[in-house]
């Protein structure tokens, strides 16, 4: 089988999907390679489901960036196609007189990178808004919300199809070649083996993006592109207590940020969760360790103490695509096209990890501005 694509994009999960919206048109051949049986069923569907609004990630980077235009971009979306979402807002909350000194830090670095109505809650004004949280004061951040994520997908797919996109499942990229003008890809599929050639060549394989990388001849070490995994598990919260909160809680993160700490979740039929806490793995697992509860109960009881032990239960897990190891600072996320590595047109987004959910349209119209030229 050979035939020639303008645009392939290997992995649908939220990025690639959000990608094949975004570039497909009726006179360009898109086609999207997906390994699984159906779309998101990797990272895209094992998250928080947060729409950050961009107070963490140091100024600058595509982190804050991405995170900040995305946070716009998908409140714009989900009113305008009724995608399910809900503006929550959040409260950071500071729990010691250490942790208070560091939420001026935070509100002057979300501000900085475009977070709206942020503002600093004294003792009284955050236990107006939240009487069972504890704490001594508290960021409010009323632009955080929660999305259905599912349901973005689907919306990014009926778009992309209407664009004329094509989506093929159990189909693995396992092979990518230069040739003259483009990439040779090869393909396992239920069937066995083919080949294709596309001008241009967009990773999006999450968990696997560094392996993509590299069956394109990439070094992987030294271009700083090797995937460190990190889980984050969740518990349930039962016993009728989310009904004790309305926001999103989380706590001051720890100063060298490998995540936004243990913080309490809701999806958009009301229900709690805790986490996602954080511990580099070797493989990908997604079992819940039982064993992990004490640790989720003492770091929720410090803000919500009306959580009781027997309230937990292990719930679901997902992993990070980091490319920072343990004790590192945070590495922002890699998008770009591949030029000076004698690669033109393939598009490389390696560690796409949280805010990749919130950033996902602000993501695709940046690949976008690096392909269009292409074109
Ligand atoms: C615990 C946790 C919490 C998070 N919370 C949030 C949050 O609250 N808010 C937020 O904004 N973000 C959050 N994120 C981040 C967000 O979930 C991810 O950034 C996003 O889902 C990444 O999407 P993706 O499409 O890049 O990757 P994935 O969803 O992993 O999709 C990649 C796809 O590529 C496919 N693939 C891989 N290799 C190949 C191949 N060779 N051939 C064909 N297909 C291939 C895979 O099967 C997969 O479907 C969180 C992440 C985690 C782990």
């Amino acid at each position: 089988m050979t035939y020639r694509a303008d645009i392939t994009i290997i992995g649908a999960g939220i990025v690639g999907l959000g990608i094949a919206a975004q570039v497909a048109r009726e006179d360009r051949e898109v086609y999207v390679l997906e390994k699984n049986e159906k779309f998101g069923q990797e990272t895209s569907s094992r998250h928080s489901g947060v729409i950050h609004s961009g107070i963490y990630y140091p100024e600058g980077t595509l982190k804050a960036k991405l995170c900040g235009t995305g946070n716009r971009l998908l409140y714009e979306l989900c009113g305008k196609y009724g995608i399910g979402h809900r503006r929550l807002g959040k409260l950071i909350v500071a729990t010691s007189d250490e942790e208070a000194g560091e939420l001026q830090k935070l509100l002057d670095r979300g501000q900085r990178n475009g977070a709206e109505g942020l503002r600093i809650l004294s003792h009284r004004e955050m236990k107006e808004l939240e009487p069972n949280v504890a704490g001594i004061a508290a960021i409010l951040s009323p632009s955080t919300g929660i999305i259905d994520s599912y349901a973005l997908m689907k919306f990014f797919i009926a778009r992309a199809k209407e664009g004329g996109a094509q989506i093929a499942y159990q189909s693995k990229a396992v092979g990518i070649e230069k040739v003259a003008d483009g990439y040779k890809v090869a393909v396992e599929d239920s069937t066995g083996k083919f080949s294709f050639t596309t001008r241009i060549l967009i990773n999006c394989a999450g968990l696997h993006c560094d392996e993509v990388a590299e069956l394109a001849g990439i070094d992987i070490a030294r271009a700083g592109y090797k995937l460190h995994y990190c889980k984050g598990e969740y518990f349930s919260v039962g016993g009728g207590k989310n009904t004790l909160v309305k926001r999103l809680i989380f706590p001051v993160p720890p100063p060298k940020v490998t995540g936004v700490g243990i913080h309490v979740n809701f999806d958009l039929e009301g229900r709690m969760r805790l986490g996602p806490s954080i511990h580099y793995v070797d493989s990908i697992d997604y079992a819940v360790d039982n064993q992990h509860k004490q640790l989720f109960y003492d770091s929720a009881r410090v803000f919500l103490p009306f959580i009781e032990y027997g309230d937990l239960e292990p719930e679901m897990a997902g992993i990070r695509p980091k490319l920072q190891e343990p004790g590192e600072d945070i590495k922002d996320f890699v998008i770009r096209d591949e030029s000076d590595k004698g690669l033109p047109g393939f598009i490389n987004l390696i560690g796409i990890e949280s805010p990749g959910l919130t950033a996902s349209t602000a993501i695709a119209k940046y690949v976008w501005d690096l392909i269009a030229g292409y074109l």
